[in-house]
């Protein structure tokens, strides 16, 4: 009975799924081969039961015992349970263990067979993506980081996830992944034995590649590239980038921690500096990572410490036609980075990646609604102008939160103006317009920042419902009768502007050339070093409503 064809069959079609049948009148089992070389039992035995219990963990073995028992007692189909054995090496395994007995026409028990599976190993594959997953506890990657072969370990990430699951959904996302899972997969596949695709964490893909080059690599990257461009998932297809970060083995070290930083650290500068690219580990990047992580504490102190080192300036926005000031743009000055020579846009930007730009944000707010408070009862019509990151928008909260400050401060809501800065970052547009429109109906005005350096910027004012629109001073700090682009564009976008009924702010204004540039346009106001610099508020307050003759 227990020379079965298709149990010998199955037995042999996988390295690591044990499979036993018992003949249960003679209370005589087999293992398949797989079995015995693992874990050193008989193929053939008799009670088995016995023989396999003193493998079973002693903590395990009352489970084990309990769930066999109802079977052949007839109170239960099937054995089901997991416990862990040991096998030949002494170690114990967590096994999932599966049989059925089967009975004769008079109901009599005859075979009971089954199968037990590793779950250490069947764990390891990711459901989303169908491949192995790769952590500090897989047995896989271990092996390959101990072993002395050269190879490169390449994480690759898709850029801006996160705005693909926020704009089509968490299932979509899903399959997106599950997409390029599969090419990638198949890539390896092509380029020999011991190159591997696994899933590393959210977006991230983990290359093994054996015996590679940097250079090699490097056309991988490219091909990698051309193969998840155009991912198509759910019966759409959309665009995906993804840029890369390797280390070598075993030049950039061993062990796993040391490697998966080392790699991460590499992939962040991809995604930083060359969004889209691939970049190898190097001590410069791991320079940029420590700079960035004293960046950091240092801004988490400062918070801590009730917003220490941080303070508002405000820069002048005048009129164009009287040149009087009429409002003025709220910016935010930290001590510590002016004393440490890090740039303004740079603070903001680890701010913004790490988070704390919503709590910044909010001392941002509350800072300036109390000056703006003061003024208004010295000038009616003046305003000031505060800039929101997209990321600040993405908590749900944010604008009910504002507009309940403006009213608890007594602040004229016409007198308050947010900008939208980070456009590129914005993920929900219908969200934001949502949110657009609540400030609008509560009165606030609402501008874009930085217009025209996104490529995306056209769709957003298509998209969003916008007062003003504040060209970016990258078109106008060289403005100048023979840069025709930057003065088409200007020309153009102030155009578009008017056609809208949408005010146009002009900044970064440096020279009366400038000045007199623009100044032939339909615009509303004018901010730039000419007329005024950023400045601390005790010296804003001397200037407010002051008009600015144009000297020649
Ligand atoms: P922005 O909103 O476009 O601000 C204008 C920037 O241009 C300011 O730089 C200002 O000092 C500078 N600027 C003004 N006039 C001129 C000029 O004539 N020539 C030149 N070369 N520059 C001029 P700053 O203060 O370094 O701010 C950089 C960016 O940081 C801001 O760009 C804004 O996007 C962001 N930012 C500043 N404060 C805050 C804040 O409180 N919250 C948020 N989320 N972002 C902020
Ligand atoms: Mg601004
Ligand atoms: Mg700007």
């Amino acid at each position: 009975m227990l020379q079965n064809k298709l149990f010998e069959i199955l037995s042999s079609a996988s390295d690591d799924i044990y499979f036993y049948i018992c003949d249960v009148k003679r209370d005589y089992s087999r293992w398949s081969k797989n079995t015995v070389a693992d874990f050193g039992v008989p193929e053939y035995v008799y009670n088995n039961a016995a023989v396999w219990m003193e493998h079973i963990h002693p903590d395990d073995r009352e489970t084990y015992r309990l769930d066999v028992q109802a079977v052949f007692e007839g109170k239960k189909n099937r054995h089901e349970c997991e416990y862990r054995a040991r096998n030949i090496k002494g170690e114990y395994v967590w096994l999932k263990c599966c049989g059925v007995m089967h009975y004769n026409e008079n109901g009599e028990p005859v075979l009971f067979g089954g199968f037990m599976m590793r779950l250490d190993i069947h764990t390891s594959y990711d459901p989303v993506t169908h491949l192995r997953t790769a952590n500090h506890e897989s047995d896989w990657i271990r092996a390959i980081l101990d072993s002395d072969q050269p190879a490169i370990l390449m994480l690759v990430g898709v850029d801006a996830f996160r705005k693909i699951v926020n704009n089509y959904g968490y299932e979509f996302g899903n399959s997106v992944l599950f997409q390029i899972g599969q090419k990638l997969s198949a890539l390896c596949s092509s380029l020999g034995e011991g190159c591997i695709a696994a899933r590393f964490v959210k977006d991230e893909f983990l290359l093994i590649l054996p015996g590679r080059t940097v250079e090699q690599a490097q056309e991988i990257f490219q091909q990698i590239k051309k193969l998840v461009q155009q991912v198509g998932a759910q019966g759409q297809t959309i665009d995906i980038c993804v840029s890369a970060g390797a280390v070598r083995l075993p030049d950039d070290g061993r062990g796993y921690d040391t490697l998966v930083a080392k790699q991460e650290h590499a992939l962040e500068y991809a995604k930083e500096h060359d969004r889209g690219g691939f970049c190898m580990y190097s001590a410069e990047i791991e320079q940029e990572h420590t700079r960035r992580i004293h960046l950091r504490n240092a801004l988490a102190h400062s918070i801590n410490n009730n917003f220490e080192g941080f303070e508002l300036y405000f820069q002048p926005i005048v009129a164009k036609t009287s040149h009087r000031m009429t409002g003025c743009e709220t910016l935010l000055r930290w001590k510590y980075g002016t004393e440490h020579g890090i740039r303004m846009d740079e603070t903001i930007d680890e701010l913004e990646r790490s988070g704390y730009i919503k709590q910044v944000g909010e001392w941002v707010i509350d800072t300036c609604l109390q000056y703006l408070r003061r003024w208004q009862e010295r000038e009616e019509t003046f305003t000031v102008s505060v800039n929101v990151s997209a990321v600040q928008f993405r908590d749900a909260e944010f604008i009910s939160r504002l507009i309940r400050k403006v009213h608890e401060n007594g602040v004229d809501p016409r007198r308050l103006i947010v900008e939208l800065t980070e456009s590129a970052t914005v993920e929900n547009v219908d969200q934001l317009a949502g949110g657009f429109r609540e400030l609008r109906d509560a009165g606030i005005r609402v501008s874009l920042d930085d217009f025209g350096t996104e490529n995306s910027t056209l769709t957003l004012l298509r998209d969003l419902p916008v007062d003003e629109v504040k060209i970016d001073q990258s078109f106008i700090l060289q403005l100048a009768p023979q840069h025709r682009v930057d003065l088409a564009i200007v020309e153009s976008t102030i155009q578009l502007c008017n056609k809208l009924g949408v005010l146009v702010v002009v900044e970064g204004l440096e020279t009366r050339e400038a000045i007199d540039m623009v100044e032939n346009y339909n615009i509303t106001s004018m901010q730039g070093f000419y007329f005024a610099r950023p400045m601390p508020v005790s010296e804003f307050e001397h200037h407010i409503s002051k008009t600015y003759d144009l000297v020649n």
